[in-house]
């Protein structure tokens, strides 16, 4: 998983430049964690407050691969946050030239930090991102942001089964603890204020063809360019280990979208 998480209280461990490559990278890409246009379509269906007057927030956007879907099939008002400014310039640039400026802003904010007021928004979207705040620690900040009747919809790494072999259990142990069975999440949701509406796995397309397939002709193209620099070969490596176990142990665990409503 793409490893750019810093709180807004914490200091940058990772040196400037190695933070300027691995958004290269990740720039090079529509999407920067699985997920995919029919998904994000699936799970606003069962969104059924929105208006032209609608506030939506879409947190840890990326370049807004997620966003652009979302304004097409929505008609308010969209504010995308990501903490890294080159995601955010690009996904400013995208709704320019598909002439949607007025109705989405990307701005440059840490989600540990939103600066939304209580009860102002509709819908909170976060794809693929809640995991760099913790999904209950997300789950429970984000709600005073919510109006009554709003919705949260956010999509997370979530274990299949109730038990898995080692090596993937140890991976995602390292990478990101807070992985938990889809009944566990759901039991998170409601504790933190919201009616759980739905969920639903991702298909896995959503990792195959829309995140880990466009990587293998953009790591060739990375690698040529920064051949020597070890952040570029070790983040590679990193993203090619992670594709190996998902095709070896993907019907142990993904991405699952949780909705929820806050009533
Ligand atoms: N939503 C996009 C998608 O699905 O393609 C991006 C998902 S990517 C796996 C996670 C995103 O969270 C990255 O764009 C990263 O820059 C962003 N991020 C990490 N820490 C963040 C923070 N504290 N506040 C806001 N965004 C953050």
């Amino acid at each position: 998983i793409l490893k750019l998480n810093i709180m807004s209280n914490e200091n940058k461990s990772i040196h400037e430049f190695d933070f300027n490559l691995i958004c290269e990278y990740f720039s090079s890409m529509e999407r920067q964690g699985p997920g995919s246009p029919d998904a994000t379509v699936n799970a606003l269906r069962f969104i059924d407050n929105l208006t032209n007057e609608s506030r939506i927030a879409d947190i840890g956007c990326g370049t807004g691969g997620q966003t652009m879907v979302l304004a097409q099939h929505t008609s308010g008002h969209i504010t995308a946050i990501d903490l890294f400014p080159t995601f955010v310039d690009l996904l400013n640039t995208n709704a320019a030239k598909r002439k949607i400026q007025s109705r989405i802003k990307g701005i440059v904010g840490s989600m540990d930090n939103l600066p939304f007021r209580n009860e102002e928004l509709d819908l909170i979207w976060c794809e693929g991102a809640i995991y760099n705040i913790g999904f209950e620690r997300g789950l429970y900040e984000w709600h005073k942001f919510l109006k009554t009747g709003g919705y949260i919809a956010v999509s997370e790494a979530s274990w299949f089964t109730a038990e898995r072999p080692d090596e993937i259990n140890t991976f995602w142990q390292d990478a990101y603890p807070e992985i938990d069975t889809i009944p566990n999440k759901v039991a998170q949701l409601q504790k933190a204020g919201y009616v759980p509406v739905a969920n639903f796995i991702l298909p896995e397309s959503c990792w195959t063809d829309h995140y880990y397939v466009p990587q293998v002709e953009a790591q060739e193209v990375f690698l040529k360019k920064y051949r020597g620099n070890r952040t570029a070969e070790e983040l590679i490596a990193n993203q090619r280990h992670e594709a190996l176990l998902y095709s070896k142990y993907g019907k142990y665990y993904g991405y699952v979208f949780y909705i929820g409503k806050k009533i």
